[in-house]
């Protein structure tokens, strides 16, 4: 009798073990339906073993073996078990949390067949010279499909109004529909060959992989020399290397990329794209497949509903998705020819998980680029300080693009305006108004940073000083005047603005301080005539919104842009020239000590923003500390000076890259017991006496949120391995303590304070 050992999605730090009947045959990887109590579970087979310490009489009989979709390559169940074990979190949930929902249920994997086209034989014997000349898009397309069969994807990049002349040409009998079921099934076995790896082989099951071909390839532009040089030091690597791609905004890091994946797919490799922002892909994706017209491009991200997303992930399993493109969670996608990795806007802190299996998926890709023997791109034009430090201390390679690559964009003049010495018109200071006006003049753009939507981010009262407070939490509510609404940002709960004050009842009530909201009205009073539009999370809420709002912008339909953050990321508006910076000067004095970091990198994006074609551009930052190394170092676009200065004070202070840091947080409704849990979890870390640093146990940076209080404890140590090493010494521990009614969670390498 064989027994297998199962990973399950339910919160234990174990896999379980039944027993596989006589006959059936059942591999490692492969999905299984196991009872589970009185439940019937999706599980994954992480392991066959020959004995178990589980009694006759408990166990049980798997369920059902699960045949419609590949086993999982034993090196995806490897990354798997290093996540589970760095991040600590439960290995059954580790791995179900990676799969694609319809994955983990045990409704049958009917992959939709996917359309294809092909010439008919009466097509195949016309002569496309003969076709009429004036039908021209209906020529593309006999064109196209005499090379090979395509699906619908590959004719839409021939032309937007592709269906309807599809749909006559088949009418007229040129051209055939026929279905192709992209389902791997488990009969034939095939390996397929990773062509930069001899380590890799990964078995495959299922249809035959796309042959390698030759692919039409865009190559708009003659790489710069320093394009070259890191396209050359990247494609040279011959197996793993980890490059920090450090190139200022406009300098063309994207174009390296494209060289690169030109160079992969040449040699019938898979291409791993990291992107940081779901908002950002479906620009990139259309980018990309610009670039690549025939090549197969899938995305993965949350946004795409389940069949999608299902369908995509197999396409990568199968080897078919030569391009995958996708938010952190594509990390975790089968990919049986990866050749290479790229991880763009590698220091943006949506690569790092914030509940569940914390993971960040920028390090897990470089574990995965290790693993496989590939190269592995992070790109930024603000790295994180601690893949800085490892390109200076040589683990990771240096490439830098320093200078644009538009050799007409210069990179934009930064000055900071001294809010102290300014006439200000509610948190907008006179001078940047008239910077505005000007633009406005000349029909170019502004754009007006502030990274706090809403109208103020707190309303007060002028007799008795009472302040928006929510009652379910420790922070502010934020006034919503659009809406006549007390918002609060950490749990969603809400009021009607009040007519009067609740404590003392005078009417006097005033909003202080801006967000969006407020400078748009601001902006509405002193320019009557522009047209304003506001890109924050409340208007954009609908799903076709950003798109309209982007359409706009680059119609040149719009004078005034006031957003937050989202307008930062990776746009390229080519008419917008002056970017004016509101309100940057709290993360200087913040307590969370990435806080200056973040905002060089936000300030750094968005500066890039400016003056990106032939137009100049200007940025003016807002400040009472004008002479802040900070702004110092932005002005004269010092990232290395800024760098290093950094680098020293976290050396000083112990903080990352120097210390390597593990967070245990807890949150409950019950003061006693939510410290009794820490300082008992404290206690044992003490006895366990290695070599680490455990500080005192605090309130979190917001002590209460939805009516939970909230408390953590910070460990840290000089060295990765002595902190997993404790690590793993104290989770036994933990498991032990009472804790039933808290929510408790470990964040290995935390981001957040
Ligand atoms: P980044 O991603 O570094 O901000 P992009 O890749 O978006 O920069 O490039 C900025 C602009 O420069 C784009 O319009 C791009 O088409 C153009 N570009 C990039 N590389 C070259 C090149 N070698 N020659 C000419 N134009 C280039
Ligand atoms: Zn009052
Ligand atoms: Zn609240």
């Amino acid at each position: 009798m064989s027994i297998v050992r199962v990973a399950l999605d339910v919160p234990l730090p174990t896999l379980f073990d039944y027993t596989v009947a006589e006959g059936v045959s059942v591999e490692v990887g492969q999905r299984v339906i196991v009872p589970f109590g009185k439940r019937q579970l999706v599980g994954v087979v992480m392991e066959c073993v020959a004995t178990t310490d589980v009694s006759a009489e408990r166990i049980k009989p798997v369920t059902q073996v699960l045949h419609d979709s590949a086993p999982l390559s034993a090196g995806l169940l490897d990354l798997l078990r290093f996540c589970s074990d760095y991040y600590r979190f439960p290995i059954g949930q580790t791995v179900l949390s990676a799969l694609p929902v319809r994955l983990r249920s045990d409704k049958p994997v009917i992959s939709k067949p996917i359309l294809s086209y092909r010439l008919s034989a009466n097509g195949a014997a016309l002569d496309v010279e003969s076709f009429p000349k004036r039908k021209v898009v209906q020529r593309r397309i006999l064109a196209k499909l005499a090379e090979h069969p395509c699906n619908i994807a590959q004719i839409k990049t021939l032309s937007a109004t592709v269906g309807a002349q599809l749909r006559a040409l088949v009418q007229e009998g040129w051209v055939e529909s026929f279905t192709s079921v992209h389902l791997p099934s488990a009969s034939s076995a095939l390996k397929v060959r990773n062509p930069l790896s001899n380590k890799f082989d990964a078995e495959l099951s299922g249809r035959t992989v796309n042959s390698i071909r030759q692919h039409t390839f865009d190559n708009a532009h003659t790489l710069t020399s320093e394009q070259q040089l890191a396209v050359n030091a990247v494609t040279q690597a011959g197996g793993y290397a980890c490059f920090l791609l450090h190139g200022i905004t406009g300098s063309g890091k994207t174009e390296v990329y494209v060289h690169l994946m030109h160079e992969v797919l040449q040699r019938g490799g898979q291409v791993l794209l990291l992107v940081p922002e779901i908002n950002l892909t479906p620009q990139l994706e259309n980018y990309f497949r610009s670039r690549f017209p025939d090549v197969n491009l899938v995305s993965l991200h949350s946004g795409l509903s389940e069949g999608e997303r299902l369908h995509n992930w197999l396409q990568a399993q199968i080897g078919a998705a030569q391009i995958v493109l996708g938010t952190r969670l594509s990390v975790f996608a089968e990919l049986p020819a990866l050749a290479l990795i790229i991880v763009d806007e590698e220091h943006d802190s949506s690569y790092k998980q914030q509940d569940g299996l914390r993971y960040s998926a920028r390090d897990a890709a470089i574990f995965r680029a290790n693993q496989r023997g590939v190269p592995i791109v992070l790109g930024s034009a603000s790295p994180s300080l601690e893949s800085y430090h490892n390109a200076q201390s040589g683990r990771y390679q240096m490439l830098n693009l320093t200078g644009r690559a538009l050799a007409a964009a210069s990179l934009p003049t930064v000055r900071s305006i001294n809010i102290t010495q300014s006439v200000m018109h509610h948190g907008i200071s006179e001078n940047l108004l008239r910077e505005i006006a000007l633009r406005i003049e000349r029909k170019e753009q502004s754009l007006l940073f502030i990274n706090r939507r809403g109208y103020a981010p707190v309303l007060m009262c002028a007799g008795c000083g009472w302040l928006s407070g929510c009652k379910h939490c420790a922070g502010k509510m934020v006034l919503h005047l659009n809406e006549q609404r007390l918002r609060c940002h950490h749990c969603g709960y809400q009021i009607r603005v009040p007519n009067a004050c609740p404590d003392c009842g005078s009417a006097d009530l005033i909003p202080v301080g801006s967000g969006t909201q407020r400078v748009e009205s601001v902006l509405h009073e002193r320019f009557p005539d522009a047209r304003i539009l506001r890109v924050d999370r409340d208007s954009t809420r609908n799903k076709r919104a950003w798109q309209t709002m982007r359409e706009q912008i680059h119609a040149n339909e719009v004078d005034i842009l006031v957003g937050t953050q989202m307008l930062a990321k990776g746009h390229d508006f080519p008419e917008l020239t002056l970017v004016g910076v509101l309100n940057p000067d709290s993360a200087l004095y913040s307590s969370d000590f990435r806080a200056p970091e973040k905002l060089f990198a936000q300030l750094v994006q968005v500066a890039g923003r400016a003056g990106r074609a032939d137009k100049p551009g200007e940025v003016l930052i807002q400040t009472a500390f004008p002479d802040h190394p900070l702004f110092r170092a932005l002005q004269t676009h010092d990232f290395e000076g800024w760098a290093a200065s950094q680098l020293a004070e976290r050396q000083m202070a112990g903080f990352p890259p120097f210390m390597f840091q593990a967070m245990l947080r807890a949150e409950g409704k019950i003061e006693t017991e939510l410290y009794a849990y820490l300082n008992q979890a404290r206690a044992a870390a003490i006895e366990l006496n290695h070599p680490v640093e455990i500080l005192g146990v605090v309130p979190a940076a917001l002590p209460r949120r939805a009516n939970h209080l909230r408390a953590q404890l910070l460990i840290q140590a000089t060295s990765r391995k002595a902190l997993q090493q404790f690590l793993r010494a104290w989770q036994s521990r933990l498991d032990a303590l009472p804790a039933a009614k808290l929510r408790c969670s470990l964040d290995i390498d935390p981001l957040e304070f």
